[in-house]
């Protein structure tokens, strides 16, 4: 069923370590060897060897659209034609800026970049040079990126491997990273009692998305809020995967609360290699040239990324995310009723078009819940859904994402996979 994708794995692996340019597409915790892509129009995606699957990865995020859609192909193929890169500013950059801040307010002022990592690390350095302070927080199971300082107690890939930190992380860096557990306001005080006069930022996802989907409880991120601004620390919400995903105004809209910086990725470049970060004003004219912080790029702004990300973005609307919970409702109903049926546990935590389930009673409302979902069943499952046609994210520590191509005949056709794979692995 998989020959081909193994073939090409075979051959992947002798010249890139695991055989894969990511550690989250490895397969690791789910299968031998990841499945080799061919070829995905709206919500389907096809294999190399011919197989066909609902995807709820949608490359881990970005494909709100679903893949290969035409305004966004067409896009891309026109600036294509017009130059790749010409390492000199286009209308297409101020138009992309518009775009974002008219529906994010809390950002006055945006830099683009190539990689949500690139933003997370140059929001970092914005906020030790604005405030003058060395220290970072972060919540433990939130990933933001690979740079050193964020590398430390993160999720995603580094969850599904079991790597607590990463070796080559100086001490001297990751000591200035304070951990605390995410919806924990108990621990984010005493941290704030022991190291407030020297945190200058704190970096959250607003809804955690990388040790699977975990939202925040009622009253924590106003808590956040309050606590920073009580320290003057700058609160920098890392949105590369809740932007434009949890709502039309990203996470902050819906929530209601306004981060100092936000940094984005993933939806705002459409499928291409994207990511910024922005925020108030007063801050973001410290970035170079306009101040003295420097921070630079030699594809930032990329006339591809930026036509792809408009594309992307002009297609959403308000309805677009009506109808995200409407499939969402469907899935999750579908699914209590399945596992129900079958005597598992689930837990299924939501935040518009993010989709996370824990095969726990729950609650899950942090790393440590979220890893008592059983793993050993999620890998069994796993395999069979792919049997059954749906590709889910590689990881239980990954959320499912829907696009607008996404209909209800496929989720009727998903929750009937979750079906038969419950039969299958449960007997
Ligand atoms: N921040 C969050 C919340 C993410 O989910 C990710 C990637 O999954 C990143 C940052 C890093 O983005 P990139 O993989 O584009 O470097």
């Amino acid at each position: 069923m998989y020959n081909t994708s193994k073939e090409l794995y075979s051959r992947a692996v002798e010249v890139m370590p695991g055989g894969v340019n990511s550690p989250a597409r490895a397969f690791k915790s789910v299968a031998e060897h990841p499945l080799f892509m061919d070829h995905a129009k709206g919500s389907r995606l096809y294999d190399v060897d011919g197989n066909e699957f609902i995807d709820y990865s949608l490359s881990f995020g970005p494909l709100i659209l679903g893949h290969a859609d035409e305004k966004t192909v067409q896009s891309v193929q026109e600036a294509a034609v017009k130059g790749t890169s010409f390492g000199a500013p286009t209308e297409l950059e101020t138009t992309m800026a518009e775009l974002v801040m008219e529906r994010v307010p809390s950002i006055e002022m945006i830099r683009m970049v190539s990689s949500g990592t690139e933003a997370t690390l140059a929001a970092l350095r914005l906020a030790r040079g604005f405030t003058g302070k060395n220290k970072i927080l972060k919540f433990e199971g939130c990933y933001h990126g690979h740079s050193d300082s964020l590398l430390i107690k993160a999720g995603s890939g580094v969850a599904t491997l079991g790597l607590p930190d990463s070796p080559g992380v100086p001490e001297g860096t990751a000591k200035n990273t304070i951990t605390v557990p995410y919806n924990d306001k108990e621990s984010l005080q005493q941290a704030f009692d022991a190291f407030g006069d020297d945190i200058a930022a704190v970096i959250m996802e607003p809804v955690a998305g990388n040790m699977g989907v975990v939202p925040p409880v009622d009253g924590f991120l106003e808590f956040v809020r309050e606590i920073t601004e009580q320290n003057d620390a700058l609160l920098i919400f890392d949105e590369v995967m809740t932007g434009f995903r949890v709502g039309y105004h990203s996470a902050q809209g819906h929530f209601g609360i306004t981060p100092d910086l936000t940094c984005l990725g993933k939806v705002i470049g459409g499928g291409l290699p994207v990511g910024a970060f922005g925020g108030k004003r007063e801050i973001m004219e410290r970035i170079a040239p306009a101040g003295d912080i420097y921070q630079a790029g030699t594809l930032s702004g990329n006339p591809l990324a930026m036509s792809a990300g408009i594309a992307t973005l002009s297609q959403l609307n308000e309805d677009s995310y009506k109808y995200f919970i409407k499939l969402a409702d469907q899935l999750e109903a579908g699914l209590k009723e399945v596992f129900a049926k079958h005597d598992t546990p689930i837990t299924i935590n939501r935040a518009g078009s993010m989709i996370g389930f824990f095969l726990t009673e729950g609650p899950v409302i942090d790393f440590d819940s979220a890893n008592s979902s059983d793993l050993e069943l999620f890998r069994a499952m796993y395999q069979a859904l792919l049997e059954e046609g749906v590709y889910l994210p590689p990881s239980q520590f990954e959320g499912m994402f829907l696009s607008t191509k996404h209909t209800e005949a496929d989720i009727a056709q998903t929750i009937q996979a979750f079906d038969n794979s419950l039969s299958k692995v449960t007997g």
